[in-house]
């Protein structure tokens, strides 16, 4: 995190979060009532064991999925009282996704009969960003992972961290306002995953973008400015809480 990051304005706010999910006739509780605040550009490593409900809470705050209970509040561009989006009816959540949020994930799911620039190009695309500007901005990001001499080249033609840093590209390409990404070098090897990691950390650095990052690797967890330790459904350490208990997430933009 950068030294002000801190004192940045709150960008999301976690409230007493539950997820179950009905196995059979079983109720399995995955999120036990979570708090997280993350601030404007600050970049967030979560690690927990398996099955602790990391990924659940990812897709949670990424709208994909909803929780059983609680608040999810965002603040809006600029200031102003934060939305809780869990409220959000199904095409405003889809449309505040689309503006707001970028996933990574450990397996890319890059389209193997594109090329790198389509790929990247696809989420502005579906939205109806015109074809022209959705090439600039792929291209944009795609010069930020330092893959712009392999623009025309399809996933299969790049290696396993080239196709995650076109991944990356794709997710950032619409300019989000917080990067999601579960185990986003957990398919890679050592140093792959390394040079992953000091790519988020220079992307978050560089254009202060906001970042959750689930990692198995601690050794890297290490290294990150905040980290998060899940366990059982709950964060047991690391929930931005003890920042500044008094700040409600209104109060520091409104005193920008
Ligand atoms: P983590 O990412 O920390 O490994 P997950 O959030 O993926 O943990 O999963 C936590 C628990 O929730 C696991 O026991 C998993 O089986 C269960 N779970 C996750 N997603 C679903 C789902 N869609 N339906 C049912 N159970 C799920
Ligand atoms: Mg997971």
């Amino acid at each position: 995190m950068l030294p002000s990051a801190q004192d940045a304005p709150v960008l999301v706010q976690v409230r007493e979060m539950y997820k179950s999910f009905q196995h059979g006739s079983r109720k399995l509780e995955v999120l036990r009532g979570v708090n997280l605040t993350v601030r404007s550009g600050e970049m967030v490593t979560i690690i927990g064991a398996s099955g602790a409900g990391k990924s659940t809470l990812l897709h949670c705050l990424g709208t994909l999925d909803l929780p059983t209970s609680g608040e999810i509040l965002f603040s809006p561009v600029g200031g102003g009282t934060p939305t809780d989006i869990t409220r959000l009816p199904p095409p405003d959540l889809a449309e505040f996704r689309n503006r707001t949020i970028g996933f990574v994930f450990q397996f890319h799911h890059l389209l193997p009969e594109f090329s790198a620039l389509e790929n990247a190009m696809m989420p502005a695309l579906i939205a109806r960003t015109p074809t022209r500007q959705a090439r600039e901005q792929a291209e944009e990001m795609l010069d930020a992972v330092g893959m712009s001499d392999r623009l025309a080249h399809r996933p299969g033609e790049l290696s396993g961290g080239e196709q995650q840093r076109v991944a990356i590209a794709r997710a950032l390409a619409m300019r989000p306002r917080l990067l999601l990404a579960d185990e986003p070098t957990g398919n890679l090897d050592t140093r792959t995953s390394a040079e992953v990691h000091e790519l988020l950390f220079r992307l978050n650095l560089e254009h202060d973008l906001s970042m959750l990052i689930v990692t198995h690797n601690m050794e890297l967890a290490q290294q990150m400015p905040r980290v998060v330790r899940m366990a059982d459904g709950r964060i047991l350490e690391g929930d931005g809480q003890d920042v500044d208990p008094s700040n409600e997430p209104e109060s520091p933009l409104a005193s920008e």
